[in-house]
């Protein structure tokens, strides 16, 4: 393990009451609820148990980047749609599944602090016990849960992105309106094809810049639905194309493409969708080892340091995760919580 800093014992006072949690879970997605979830069914008491959320509410990730309109479908990324633990998802509508994740936090006493950012995690030396630092306080725990997603940095382009382009680059579809507009969305996979179908009945003109010739990450009906639109004509598919530059043309996105074909064009918006990253840097600072790209996990997603782990997004490997894989991530993680620390550890 990479040496953290050891803090004192002092610290992760709660209003001027040092309150040892059994767990602090980081993130109030998907898989940072259900955690919480997990923890409260095998137990542990609601004061015992704290989410930390960066954002000013919970699944921020869904409400940012899922276009309003979106099915979410439980089998997506083609993982099998089979829950194992106490939370579950059947193919729902955003609002649906957004109402679920938050009437889950009422009905289990989840205490949840909002706006706090998460900065530094440091391990005592001796004993099992994390010191949590945050952008406002301290926490102390037995065990910490990692549960903050890919997407706080979406993917960008290789090329340099003008500045005086900001409004007109984006990386979701729910921050600016589009509507009536030309818009270009680059990107092969599920993603691609909802900002696809969602920007087409938005009125947009929308074409798509793929980099393959076939669009092999797709499920199958985003790839039906993208197929389906471009044979109406709706859609204008840019197979095996490399976007190579992007200009200013006095304030709209001037795209030039290495391939002759395409030459260069102008849209109103390009849309990335590009996923996200392993956040290294935050992992690695607070001790993780990584086996090549990913972090080194061992059963029940636990990282080379003992008690902390991760779930969600962060244990999925390159292929993304799912909301049923989150949640079936923090049961397995609960499961060797219960095993190895929470309940053999003094109180
Ligand atoms: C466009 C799109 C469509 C999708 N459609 C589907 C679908 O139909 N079905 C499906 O099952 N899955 C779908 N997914 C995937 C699914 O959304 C993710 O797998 C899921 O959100 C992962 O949950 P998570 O809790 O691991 O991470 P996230 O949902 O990303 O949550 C992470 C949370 O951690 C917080 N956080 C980050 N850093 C910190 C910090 N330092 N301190 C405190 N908090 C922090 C973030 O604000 C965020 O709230 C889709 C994803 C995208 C992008």
């Amino acid at each position: 393990m990479q040496s953290s800093p050891i803090l004192s014992t002092e610290h992760g006072n709660e209003g001027g009451r040092v309150n040892v949690h059994d767990i602090v879970i980081i993130g109030a997605g998907p898989a940072g609820i259900s955690m919480a979830v997990e923890a409260r069914a095998a137990g542990i008491a609601s004061e015992k148990v704290l989410v930390l959320e960066k954002a000013s509410e919970h699944s921020f990730t869904l409400k940012k980047f899922y276009p309003d309109n979106k099915l979410v479908t439980a089998n997506y990324k083609g993982f099998e749609a089979v829950c194992t633990g106490v939370m579950c998802l059947i193919d729902s509508s955003k609002n649906e599944t957004i109402s679920y994740l938050d009437k889950t936090i009422g009905d289990h006493d989840i205490r949840v602090h909002y706006g706090e950012t998460v900065t530094k995690i440091a391990k005592h030396e001796v004993k099992q016990l994390f010191i949590i630092v945050t952008d406002r306080s301290e926490y102390q725990a037995k065990v910490v849960v990692i549960a903050i997603g890919i997407l706080g940095k979406p993917n960008k382009p290789e090329y340099r992105i003008p500045p005086t382009l900001r409004k007109k680059l984006l990386f979701d579809v729910t921050t600016t309106e589009m509507k009536d507009s030309h818009v270009l969305v680059v990107g092969g996979g599920d993603s691609a094809s909802e900002y696809c179908q969602y920007l087409i009945q938005k009125n947009n003109r929308v074409v798509l810049s793929y980099r393959r010739g076939e669009f092999t990450r797709m499920n199958d009906i985003n790839r039906e639905s993208v197929l389906v639109l471009a044979q109406r004509g709706e859609l204008e598919i840019q197979y095996n194309s490399t976007i190579t530059l992007i200009k200013d043309a006095s304030g709209t996105p001037e795209v030039q493409y290495a391939e002759p074909e395409y030459g260069s064009r102008t849209f109103d918006y390009v849309v990335y969708a590009l996923g996200g990253t392993t956040p290294h840097n935050f992992l690695k600072t607070i001790g993780i080892e990584f086996d090549g790209d990913a972090p080194y996990l061992k059963e029940g997603y636990e990282t080379n340091v003992p008690g902390m782990f991760l779930v969600g997004d962060l244990s999925a490997g390159t292929k993304g995760g799912s909301i049923i894989w989150a949640f079936n991530s923090a049961n397995a993680a609960m499961k060797r919580i219960v095993r190895n620390y929470i309940g053999s550890l003094p109180p």
